[in-house]
């Protein structure tokens, strides 16, 4: 009989302790099953072989005559002073899987005693014991980035010239800490609770709603067991607070990044980010375009006659305004760069258009009525006059 490195083909040392042993044997039978790899000859060699090597090293007694002899046969005696050659000539091969049915989907071994069952049972959980065929490996979940949030942000339109950090809390989530994002922990496999076993779920976009593939199992309705602390979705919920800096010259609608602040990646992979989706106020007298920024502001007929310096509203409070003498009214003045920081560019700077509305005098007494009309009579002109009109 050919012989077989049994703690090389269970992949553990010499030395190994049972528990070792068994934690191998289990990681390689799962995966060497026949009904995990049907059809598969080689597979199927290599159940076998795995089989024959547990039987030994997790008997203690067999473990010591292939420890002391390099093989197993049911008739040495580990303790013997003779070498092997004492007993050999026995021939027992000691192992017989010819009791095992791995035939594809074939009639599982009876009642008889077979200890198929058991180490079905033992390796894939209680499934079997009841007849039902055992199914195969559901599938690895794979590496995952996380989603991505998108959360509002209202700020006043002051803050959105100056840039603003704050702190804002996020419900996001993270790599769950006991199975690293895996979603089990590599128990038995069960129906999926998500989709209960349909494979779909359903999902809402707008007013339609459509199946998709459930994306805890990724549409097969079977997966191993959740795991306990995640129930299975890979990430944990985590309450946040996230410092965010939101840029001079943001505007209604701008989004702001937060990189690695959305929602857990799974094993391994990185998380989503986090988009802020700015809500810019406004400005009681001032009108944005872009990054101008536009105003109207009256003046009185001797400001616009005799010319002023006049106090305007800008982003960033008031400034002075020269009005030449003469200004008509709708006339503009651009105050350069006093507009929003361009978000793309911080050194550059919108402008600030200004258009001079002349207020009408209001008649106040006896006397500015009388001022007035000597006004006329010293300023005889006719508006109208370039219309041909009187
Ligand atoms: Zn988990
Ligand atoms: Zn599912």
């Amino acid at each position: 009989m050919a012989k077989k490195d049994y703690y090389q083909i269970l992949g553990v040392k010499k030395d190994s302790k049972a528990d070792e042993i068994k934690k191998s044997y289990r990681r390689l039978a799962r995966k060497f099953h026949p009904d995990v790899n049907p059809n598969d000859k080689a597979a199927e060699e290599k159940f076998k072989e795995v089989q024959e090597a547990y039987d030994v090293l997790s008997d203690d007694k067999k473990r010591k005559v292939f420890d002391r002899f390099g093989y197993y046969q049911d008739n040495l005696d580990p303790d013997s002073p003779f070498g092997a050659g004492a007993a050999a000539g026995g021939g027992a091969q000691g192992f017989d899987f010819s009791g095992f049915d791995f035939g594809s989907g074939g009639a599982r071994p009876g009642a008889g005693g077979s200890s198929f069952r058991d180490i079905f049972s033992d390796l894939f959980g209680g499934s079997s014991g009841s007849g039902v065929r055992p199914e195969p490996e559901p599938p690895r979940a794979m590496p995952k980035r996380g989603r991505d949030i998108e959360m509002p942000l209202a700020l006043s339109f002051e803050e959105a010239v100056t840039g603003l950090t704050t702190n804002i809390t996020v419900n996001r989530s993270e790599q769950c800490s006991r199975c690293q994002g895996a979603g089990d922990t590599g128990g038995p496999v069960v129906t999926c609770t998500t989709c209960k076993g349909s494979g779909q779920v359903q999902r809402t976009g707008g007013r339609l709603q459509f199946s998709q593939a459930c994306p805890d199992c990724e549409g097969t309705g079977r997966r191993r067991t959740p795991c306990s602390l995640c129930n299975g979705k890979g990430v944990t919920p985590k309450t946040e607070q996230v410092k965010v800096k939101i840029p001079a010259g943001v505007d209604t609608g701008s989004r702001v990044r937060i990189p690695k602040k959305g929602h857990g990646g799974r094993l391994g992979a990185e998380p989503g980010d986090l988009f802020i989706l700015t809500n810019v106020g406004k400005h009681k007298f001032l009108e944005r375009k872009g990054d101008n920024v536009y105003v109207t502001v009256p003046i009185s007929v001797s400001e616009a006659a005799l010319g002023a310096k006049i106090e305007v509203p800008t982003v960033e409070g008031k400034a002075q305004l020269k009005i030449p003498a003469g200004t008509e009214s709708g006339q503009k003045f651009r105050l350069r760069e006093r507009g929003f920081p361009s978000l793309r560019n911080p050194s550059l700077r919108g402008d600030e258009f200004i258009e001079v509305k002349i207020a009408m005098p209001r008649v106040i007494s006896e006397e500015t009525k009388e001022l007035l009309k000597q006004f006329e009579k010293l300023n005889p002109e006719n508006p109208r006059k370039a219309m041909g009109l009187d």
